[in-house]
């Protein structure tokens, strides 16, 4: 059956995933709180993304580095003069606008990215493109708007104590490539993966969790040595996309890869991919690759002086590696689990379910249990404290057993056990599977052996 945002954002919101940030208080615009079966979720994405990347890729090692830097690092990084949207205003209305933006939502075959701000300006112009808020067609011109939050350190407000939240979680991993490749006594190639809080004042955030002004980064910086011959950069997109395939189970016609060609790459990259996926609102950017080339490590050692190169010990020769980039959102990644998984399924002439068809590893209760009614509980309870030690369970005895389904449905939990009258003579129980609801009778003492069977 088709569905809406707003149908999947109520959801979220009804069954304690996502709520709206400070709400009490009427909100604060664009910010989200993750509710209880939300935190779960996120946790176990982040799990599985710290396996796939640091844990279980014998090449990689992983850091937790400060948000707050040193603002030397964001000087020399570029962050300070470069870090900047295209802003304009709508005369009449006030409203603020990313030019980029609106010109892309005019045309999509257009990447505003590599257009000047006259060429923008002029293009907004001809094609007489009008504010969304009012239908004025008549902006300010173009200006720079710093994208990082800028604050201040200590108990003096001036300059010298001004300092900024990250905008990304990757400086932090470059200005500390020596300290892990050293520690760690790694060879290239290596990797440094790190999860972690970035910050971006953006000028239009929303879309609900797809663009917001505090969110969290996976990131993976690889470096290697710029003489070798291997494709490192195929070789993160092949993993990019094998952990979207097989790990978080992301349906092969939900996203697609697109090349950034010449002109729309970044000043320090030569080959850029963008996972993108296909959101309510059309395709976008889900997950970016980019080869990096030396520009940071190098830009680092101009702006700090320290030595950034690799001592290669066969050759005895200092190299400054080239990086290849994976960077991916949390809540971006959420947004389009949630929206693949949010289903709302016809069953017969007079019913239909709300079923959200989450990847069994990150759902956040693995079972259920149930009595089928309230004088059961108490071997229910047994039985689910028995389970409580190896999965990530919950109990409910509340309502009607068909309610009772309904309630697991929609949030995603993959199996459901009943215990019954027979079960206190037969010893066995009903399992039923979120997916197909088909219904299947098993000995209680083989329970957890079909859950791990289940979940391995
Ligand atoms: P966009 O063009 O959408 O602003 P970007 O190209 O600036 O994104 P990157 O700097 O490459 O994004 O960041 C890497 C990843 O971090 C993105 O692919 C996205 O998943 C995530 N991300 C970036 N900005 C935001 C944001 N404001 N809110 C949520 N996720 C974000």
């Amino acid at each position: 059956m088709p569905k809406t945002m707003e149908e999947m954002i109520a959801h979220l919101k009804s069954q304690g995933f996502v709520f709206q940030g400070s709400e009490i208080y009427g909100g604060l615009a664009n910010s989200w709180d993750y509710g209880p079966l939300g935190a779960e979720v996120k946790n176990k994405l982040k799990a599985q993304w710290w396996n796939y990347f640091v844990k279980k890729n014998a090449l990689n090692v992983g850091l937790d580095s400060s948000i707050i830097l040193n603002p030397k690092v964001w000087k020399a990084s570029g962050h300070i003069d470069g870090f900047n949207d295209p802003l304009i205003d709508c005369k009449k209305c006030n409203s603020r606008w990313r030019a980029d933006k609106i010109i892309e939502e005019f045309n999509q075959e257009i990447n505003a990215g590599t257009m000047s701000n006259q060429e923008m300006e002029d293009f907004i112009k001809i094609n007489n493109i009008s504010c969304a808020k009012c239908g004025a067609c008549d902006y300010t011109a173009i200006r720079q708007f710093a994208l990082m939050f800028k604050t201040n350190q200590g108990v003096l407000e001036d300059e010298s104590s001004t300092v900024y939240l990250r905008p990304e979680t990757a400086q932090g991993i470059f200005i500390n490539f020596k300290n892990a490749q050293r520690s760690l006594r790694k060879k290239l190639p290596f990797g440094i993966g790190q999860i972690g809080k970035s910050f971006r004042n953006e000028i239009t955030p929303g879309n609900f969790i797809f663009r917001t002004r505090e969110f969290e980064q996976m990131e993976l910086e690889f470096f290697f040595n710029p003489s070798d011959e291997t494709d490192w950069f195929n070789y993160w997109l092949t993993n990019v996309e094998n952990f979207l395939n097989n790990v978080i189970e992301i349906k092969s016609e939900n996203y697609r890869v697109r090349n950034h060609d010449k002109e729309e790459l970044a000043h320090y990259s030569s080959q850029t991919s963008d996972i993108e996926f296909k959101f309510p609102f059309g395709w976008g950017e889900l997950w970016g690759v980019a080869h990096r080339g030396d520009f940071d490590l190098n830009a680092h050692q101009t702006a700090s002086g320290q030595d950034m190169t690799y001592l290669d010990p066969e050759t005895n020769s200092k190299i400054l590696p080239n990086v290849i980039e994976p960077s991916v959102g949390v809540e971006r990644m959420m947004l389009a689990i949630f929206w693949q998984a949010f289903e709302e399924e016809k069953i017969d002439e007079n019913n239909s379910r709300i079923v959200m068809r989450l990847p069994k590893n990150l759902v956040p209760y693995q079972v259920a249990v149930m009595p089928l009614q309230k004088q059961l509980s108490e071997q229910a309870k047994e039985l689910f404290n028995n389970l409580l030690e190896d999965f990530d369970a919950t109990y409910d005895e509340t309502g009607n057993v068909g309610k009772r389904y309904r309630r697991q449905d929609a949030i995603g939990t993959p199996f459901v056990i009943t215990y019954d009258f027979d079960s206190l003579e037969d010893k066995s129980v009903t399992i039923r599977d979120r997916d197909t609801m088909a219904q299947e009778r098993i000995k209680l003492n083989e329970v957890k052996q079909y859950l791990f069977d289940k979940y391995n």
